[in-house]
């Protein structure tokens, strides 16, 4: 028996290494890694696709990923904010509402305490879309003044034509108990399975998946544009350079360019297909000629005045990603492919984030040692309405095919590194027959 495996990111090399069976990965780009690569240039390290840090509620699965980089790793304690009318809000915001203006903070808490009430006495309907979430589960003041306009610009998408059911685990409900303290300037903490977080010393989060790599690269082949595939006795698969033939087909790959290889996909499926939303990613790497910015790990920026909507602060994660007394920042955006945003020239990118960097008081152009643009096209699910409505309907389409489906954008979830871990042994497990 042998598989095929179409990707060779996190997912595409976490099934190989696992597998029992005779297999081969087929990836597009010239290296492995997908979302998870780095670049070294200049001295410096970043991560292509956003700042990326090692953490996971499922113990088992954060020491494999720890294992991955074995000694080369770094523990960090959380040190995160929200720039907020200049001033540096602590994360999450609703444990941060003690270092607001007094007036604001107030507003948060009140509001904060009359959507717990309305909760524990059943005056809550079950909200309709995330925007009506965050109203009932924080409160008119720490939506309106933070996460509304925060996930509306990560999202580059309404909140109130988002879903909600994909929320409800990710963001936990703060305990009434905690907003208090934190109106209080007690210190409390929020988001706890995130508070500690690892990250490769040398190499950035490539470490990782450049070890999976390593212990199969016999079994991968690169930069292999495919062209079709199909089904007759084995599974066919068509590229630039010749024809693989597979007895089992495992797609990481966006499920949209999966269904655009195949010839028999009913129209229903491929426009659902096509109706399902992602953003893409804009990171602009910035070197600094300066030995220390700050001790963040990362900001959130909501406000609308600049569009990045994230900086990670990359040299407070490991002292050896920069040059000696230079420090880094990782500017993210989001998008849409091809849009106005996604289509501007490196240099009008550059540009922005340096008069926005310099506006929001971080560093002065004068400072800026290296700066280079990075895209990726597929970064973030949306989960509009009818998120689940598309989704089922194509993969109900391919699993009806025998096509196995596993990642981020091929079962189109938003996982993270340690969810992709998870399915992918878990689909190695299937296919082994464990
Ligand atoms: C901005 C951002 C920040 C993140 N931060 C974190 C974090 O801090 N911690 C965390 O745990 N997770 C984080 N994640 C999530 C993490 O990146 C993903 O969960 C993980 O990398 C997904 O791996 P994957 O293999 O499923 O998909 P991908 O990384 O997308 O890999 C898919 C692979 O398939 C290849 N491919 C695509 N099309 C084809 C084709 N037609 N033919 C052949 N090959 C193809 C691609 O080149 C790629 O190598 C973040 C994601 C983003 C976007």
């Amino acid at each position: 028996m042998k598989a095929g495996i179409l990707g060779g990111g996190l997912t595409g090399l976490t099934i190989g290494t696992h597998l029992n069976h005779d297999f081969e990965i087929l990836e597009k780009n010239k290296e492995c890694g997908g979302l998870c690569r780095s670049i070294t240039d200049q001295g410096f390290t970043f991560d292509l696709g956003g700042g990326h840090i090692i953490f996971s509620r499922d113990n088992d699965i954060l020491e494999f990923m720890k294992s991955l980089v074995k000694d080369n790793i770094i523990e960090n304690k959380r040190n995160t904010k929200i720039l907020h009318k200049g001033r540096y809000v602590k994360y999450p915001f609703e444990n941060g509402i003690g270092e607001l203006p007094e007036e604001d903070a107030l507003h948060c808490l009140t509001h904060f305490l009359s959507a717990a009430n309305d909760k524990k006495a059943g005056k809550h309907t079950p909200p309709s879309n995330f925007e009506e979430w965050m109203y009932q589960t924080f409160g008119k003041g720490i939506a309106e003044m933070y996460l509304i306009p925060y996930n509306k610009k990560i999202w580059n998408f309404e909140p109130s034509k988002m879903a909600v059911d994909w929320v409800i685990d990710r963001i936990p409900q703060p305990p009434v108990e905690d907003i208090i303290k934190s109106f209080l300037k007690i210190e409390t903490e929020g988001y706890t399975h995130q508070l500690n977080f690892f990250y490769p010393r040398d190499g950035g989060i490539a470490s990782t998946v450049n070890h999976l790599e390593s212990k199969i690269s016999e079994k991968i082949k690169k930069n292999i544009n495919i062209t079709k595939i199909e089904k007759k006795d084995k599974w066919i698969v068509h590229h630039d350079n010749g024809v693989e033939k597979y007895d089992k087909l495992i797609s990481t790959i966006p499920v949209m360019e999966l269904l655009g290889y195949m010839d028999d996909v009913p129209e229903d499926v491929m426009k659902a297909a096509n109706d399902l939303k992602y953003n893409s990613l804009i990171n602009v790497l910035i070197g600094v000629n300066k030995s220390k910015i700050n001790d963040f790990h990362w900001t959130y920026i909501h406000e609308e005045d600049v569009k990045f909507n994230r900086l990670i602060f990359l040299s407070n994660y490991s002292p050896n990603v920069t040059p000696e007394n230079k420090s880094s920042i990782a500017v993210e955006f989001t998008c849409n492919f091809n849009d106005e945003m996604w289509n501007k020239s490196d240099d009008e990118i550059i540009n922005h984030v340096l008069s926005g960097l310099e506006r929001k008081g971080i560093v002065n152009a004068e400072d800026i040692c290296y700066s280079k643009v990075v895209k990726s096209k597929y970064a973030y699910v949306i989960y509009d309405l009818d998120y689940k409505k598309n989704i089922e309907k194509v993969l109900n389409f391919l699993e009806s095919k025998g096509i196995e489906m596993c990642g981020r954008f091929s079962e189109f979830k938003y996982m993270n590194m340690d969810a992709c871990i998870k399915s992918a042994m878990k689909m190695a497990n299937k296919i082994n027959g464990v």
